[in-house]
């Protein structure tokens, strides 16, 4: 069985910016990755400061040839259990055994639960929208159809006006609008369309239209939907851990700089953040790689000296 100082799982941005810190501290790290970052349907990512609108899986490779110039490991494969030993952790792999760390960094990102609609899934990360900030200006004064499902919905709405005059919210499943939301909807311009949305009508990956229960069809260029945001916690569940629950989803409470309720495990990205983008993923893998090291620093020093002081 393998052996190293750190396994981290998932090798998305944070997964490998924190194998690269560790690395780059002469620690042996493997990353677990399964090859499926959440942003993977998307042309470009953006807000990625010196690479703005870079394909996601071309910022990975670059991530991953970095990782790897400095000594880390990266196995395609996935995490499927997770145990404490009694010198750290043992992590069950789908494909390639079984392997040993003494400390666990969880990258694993989150699932995008989407609204369960026709059209959705088709033209998800291309036309069917979340983030104002990552395909925000690409559909800027376009139509843009706001599918209403969580409480967020009115903000989503007019985080997207901002960047078109044409938005329309279909109320669907959200709790209507009222009092300063409706006044600002509606101040701001927004159409509003009461009525449960059927489907979205979409020709490849490009929408079409918002399609109502009853038939009636409105042309719109792009939609935008709140997806339930889950992190992928169940290796988190496995070591005793417990997932914080919110009204747009689950994620890993973590200190500031990475460290979970469970000692020895930290987490970083999506995992124990929803709303982190690329960069702040990444940054949150450093600091979470940082602190990795800085406690394994601190246990070896302690080492040193018992074993100094042993005659
Ligand atoms: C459609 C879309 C477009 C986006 N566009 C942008 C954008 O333009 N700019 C921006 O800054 N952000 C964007 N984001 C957000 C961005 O995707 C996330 O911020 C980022 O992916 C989070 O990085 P991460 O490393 O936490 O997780 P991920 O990138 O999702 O990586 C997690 C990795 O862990 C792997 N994994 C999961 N479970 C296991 C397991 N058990 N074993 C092994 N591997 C596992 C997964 O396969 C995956 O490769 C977008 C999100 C979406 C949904």
């Amino acid at each position: 069985m393998n052996s190293y100082d750190v396994v981290v799982i998932g090798g998305g941005s944070a997964g490998l910016s924190a194998a690269t810190a560790l690395a780059r501290s002469r620690r042996s790290v493997l990353v677990v990755d399964a090859g499926e970052p959440r942003n993977a349907p998307a042309a470009g990512a953006h807000n990625v400061l010196g690479h703005d609108g870079i394909a996601p899986t071309a910022l990975l490779e670059l991530g991953r040839k970095e990782a790897t110039g400095y000594g880390a490991e990266i196995r395609t494969d996935r995490a499927v259990a997770a145990r404490r030993t009694d010198t750290g952790f043992e992590v069950d792999l789908d494909e390639t055994g079984r392997v040993r760390a003494r400390r666990l960094i969880l990258a694993t990102g989150l699932a995008d639960e989407l609204p369960d609609l026709p059209g959705v899934r088709e033209a998800w990360g291309r036309s069917v929208l979340h983030c104002p900030y990552c395909h925000g200006w690409e559909v800027r004064d376009r139509r843009i159809g706001v599918i209403g499902s969580s409480p967020m919905s009115g903000h989503q709405t007019l985080m997207f006006r901002q960047l078109s005059d044409d938005v329309t919210l279909f109320t669907h499943t959200m709790p209507a609008p009222e009092g300063e939301e409706l006044d600002r909807l509606v101040a701001r311009g927004v159409r509003i369309v009461p009525g449960i949305v059927s489907a979205l009508r979409t020709e490849g990956d490009a929408v079409r239209a918002v399609v109502l229960d009853g038939g009636d069809e409105i042309e719109v260029d792009a939609a935008v939907v709140a997806p339930r945001f889950v992190a992928r916690a169940e290796l988190y569940e496995q070591l005793g851990g417990t997932v914080t629950e919110t009204p747009v989803g689950s994620f890993v409470e973590t200190g500031p700089m990475g460290q979970t309720a469970v000692p020895g495990v930290w987490a970083a990205g999506n995992t124990a953040d929803l709303t982190a983008m690329v960069v702040s993923s990444a940054g949150s893998g450093v600091a979470a790689g940082a602190a990795v090291n800085a406690d394994l620093v601190a246990e070896d020093a302690e080492a040193a000296v018992r074993e100094r002081a042993t005659p």
